[in-house]
């Protein structure tokens, strides 16, 4: 019996370019299997919403319906616009065993330009790979194409009042690059095919193309015999991982110590010796550098692909939210005041107007991981030109808790080799973590808000929601606060330096 030749689409060519046993499972086995993270999801709904946008550079084309349209008919839809329409939007093909559709494609002269939307800030080389088999499909459809583009953001658009969609997006010309591609994709469709034709996966290891160019949905089921604390736990650079798994090194402990150098040594050693690092001097600059009245800070931002309102980028952060513990003096009364932006509105002034009422242009400022709140703040101080003196003001008095902690002034062993807050603060502090909390990090934080902006109508939920957000906001300042204690305790049991 003929073996099943299975039709790919692109994005299954794609992921076989990255792994055939992904290929594979993706195929064969139930999406249960799948770990689809919320980032994926995420960036899935804002590629589509920039495909949409796009459409407008050349408007007026011929939209082929794909929404409960069988592939068939979407072919010949595809067939029929292409003799009179001058632009098509998801034009369908098939060729080769390989289903495609073109974001864009527009006619000139006798031949046919073709588009690729991307909700990225540049070409990156997977988009390459993405357009050659578009190329491939069409042309061997019999569509004369004369170039390719990839079209993405223009990270240097500012919106000013409405969308200026010519202005948003930047088309590079890529025609050059995908023919010299043109080469291996019928081999490689072949091999996928006969791949797909196999009863059982291949016979694949873990390695480096699991996280490259994307994050495979499959790592929850490959590799979940990574013991905890294994060689792919050391931070930083150093020593490289993979051939250390080649030569069959997979646990922290069985790595030679020969091998490694700096934090790497250092993390690997306090893992084996199970005991804290304290560098007291480091501590003692770190507590040096701050004053009170001191104000933790923390914000919450969502990035959206298509600015949505003025003075934004492409991607640029837009603060919704932030929690803020006040202390007048050390081992003083903790005071926490906060803010959360009502949902569908442009959150930025009025957080902003609340931040400067709080926070006085001579206090000390504790972040953790400063670029961030100081990115916000900078980005804050362009958007409101009148605030920035004292926008200026608190930036300048800005420290950074993270510092002591990646500095390893202070680690643990428990924070697997991570500076991460949600790492350090179960490693120092006992009774707090974020486990439990209905928010856990910063992307659940996201997409809470953009929940109660779906759920602005419905105010018993928007007020779960809005508890869950405050509740998570305010556990990383007051984490920032106990952390804080932990350094001082430390010091104060050394005793004078
Ligand atoms: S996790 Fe790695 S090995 Fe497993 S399917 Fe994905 S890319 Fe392939």
């Amino acid at each position: 019996m003929a073996k099943r030749k299975f039709t790919l689409s692109k994005s299954r060519y794609i992921r076989g370019l990255q792994c055939h046993k992904s290929l594979w499972l993706y195929t064969h086995e139930p999406p249960e299997l799948r770990n689809v993270s919320k980032s994926a999801m995420a960036s899935f709904q804002q590629g589509n919403e920039v495909g949409a946008q796009a459409h407008n550079i050349f408007p007026g084309g011929t939209f082929i319906e794909f929404d409960g349209v069988p592939f068939d008919v979407q072919i010949s839809e595809t067939q029929k616009a292409l003799k009179k329409a001058k632009v098509i939007y998801e034009a369908t093909f098939s060729y080769g065993g390989v289903l495609v559709k073109a974001d864009i494609m527009r006619k000139v002269g006798r031949n046919w330009e073709l588009y690729e939307v991307k909700a990225s800030n540049d070409v990156k080389d997977v988009h390459l790979d993405d357009v050659a088999v578009q190329y491939y499909v069409i042309s061997g459809s019999g569509v004369p194409i004369s170039k390719v583009f990839v079209t993405h953001l223009n990270k240097e658009y500012i919106r000013k009042g409405d969308l200026d969609v010519q202005a948003l997006f930047t088309s590079e010309d890529v025609t050059a690059d995908i023919k010299a591609k043109q080469a291996g994709i019928k081999t490689e469709i072949e091999k996928q095919q006969k791949m797909l034709a196999g009863k059982n996966a291949p016979k694949i290891d873990i390695g480096p193309y699991c996280s490259k160019p994307y994050c495979c949905d499959f790592m929850g089921y490959c590799w979940e015999k990574m013991p905890e604390n294994s060689i792919f736990d050391l931070a930083g650079n150093g020593v490289k991982k993979w051939p250390l798994y080649k030569e069959g090194i997979v646990k922290m402990e069985d790595i030679p110590l020969d091998k490694l150098k700096g934090q790497q040594l250092q993390q690997v050693k306090t893992f084996l010796n199970k005991k804290l690092v304290v560098d007291l001097t480091g501590l003692k600059d770190f507590l040096n550098d701050i004053w009170y009245p001191l104000y933790y800070l923390d914000f919450e931002t969502f990035r959206a692909a298509v600015p949505p309102y003025d003075g934004l980028k492409p991607y640029q952060q837009i603060p919704f939210q932030y929690s803020l513990h006040i202390q007048k003096r050390k081992g003083g009364k903790l005071y926490h005041k906060e803010f959360l932006a009502k949902p569908k509105c442009d959150p930025r002034k009025e957080l902003l107007d609340n931040l400067l009422a709080e926070i006085p242009s001579d206090a000390c400022v504790l972040v953790y991981y400063q670029p961030f709140e100081k990115g916000r703040l900078k980005e804050l101080a362009e958007q409101f030109p009148k605030k920035a003196k004292h926008i200026n003001a608190i930036i300048k008095n800005v420290r950074d808790l993270l510092a002591p902690f990646k500095g390893r002034a202070l680690y643990s062993w428990k924070q697997q080799g991570s500076h991460s807050i949600k790492k350090v603060l179960p490693a120092f502090v006992a009774d707090m973590s974020y486990e439990g909390l209905e928010v856990g990090d910063g992307g659940e934080a996201i997409e809470a808000y953009q929940k109660m902006c779906k759920v602005a109508d419905d105010p018993k939920e928007l007020a779960k929601i809005r508890k869950a957000l405050l509740e998570y906001c305010c556990q990383d300042t007051l984490a920032m606060v106990r952390l804080l204690e932990v350094i001082e305790k430390k010091m104060a049991k050394s005793g004078p330096t």
